[in-house]
């Protein structure tokens, strides 16, 4: 059992950075840079509902379906192995996760993670970025500095295109666009933790910036509301 801390001992409150937004806005490049600026632990959310829309496809499940989707999302846990998985970044498993992410048990399991990786960020890091869509209002609502990082859906469909050029994976310009609607339209009509800016967010519209200038933006907003510079 842990001795109580005196007053003095009490570690300081980590700083809670909470950055969302929709698919390929380039809140995850961003959240990453932001992290490693200012020393804090990053955790990308997104990857806690891919594994659990992967394992229920793995089990020969549907997402969509309600108690298959919390039986995965409760078997997850921090040293799961399928959190380190490539297959969580194709569409089919993005797909998968925006199914399972709208079952509001998957959302109840997942949150004491997520609350504890801002609360105790790993490696004694002084503070934690968390990125996804309901970072700012349901995850962390007390969050020092929140971001919403978004784009036009034609531009995000487009980065999406290049980005699979990239890695040699085929696509259909008109197929990324229609699967990037679908997606939208799923985590911003579901009924628990809807896709919105928090009212205090930071809203950033990125489709005609670069990730240089989106950088910047977002360092000058998160040092005016914690008084923190980068490191470098
Ligand atoms: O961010 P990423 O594209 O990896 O997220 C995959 C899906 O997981 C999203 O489309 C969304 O449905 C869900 N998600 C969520 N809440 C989060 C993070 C992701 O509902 N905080």
């Amino acid at each position: 059992m842990t001795q109580p801390l005196s007053n003095q001992e009490t570690p300081a409150k980590a700083v809670v950075v909470a950055i969302d937004g929709p698919a390929a806005s380039g809140k995850g490049t961003l959240s990453q840079r932001i992290a490693d600026a200012f020393g804090f632990a990053h955790l990308d959310t997104g990857v806690l509902y891919r594994a659990v829309g992967v394992s229920v496809l793995r089990a020969g499940g549907d997402p969509a379906d309600n108690a298959a989707a919390a039986r995965a999302a409760y078997e997850l846990h921090p040293e799961h192995p399928i959190l380190q998985e490539v297959a969580l970044r194709t569409d089919e498993a993005a797909q998968a996760a925006s199914k399972v992410a709208a079952v509001p048990e998957v959302r109840a399991a997942l949150l004491d993670f997520q609350r504890r990786f801002a609360s105790h960020p790993p490696g004694g890091a002084p503070g934690a970025v968390l990125d996804g869509r309901d970072i700012g209002t349901v995850v962390c609502p007390d969050a020092q500095a929140k971001l919403f990082v978004t784009a036009s859906v034609e531009v995000r469909a487009e980065r999406r295109l290049r980005e699979l050029q990239r890695r040699g994976i085929p696509a259909i310009p008109s197929d990324v666009l229609e699967d990037m609607k679908a997606r939208d339209a799923r985590d911003s009509q579901r009924a628990v933790a809807p896709l919105r800016p928090a009212v205090d967010a930071f809203v950033l519209d990125t489709s005609a910036l670069d990730a240089d200038q989106v950088f910047s933006m977002a360092v000058a907003h998160i040092g005016s509301k914690t008084g923190l510079k980068p490191a470098a």
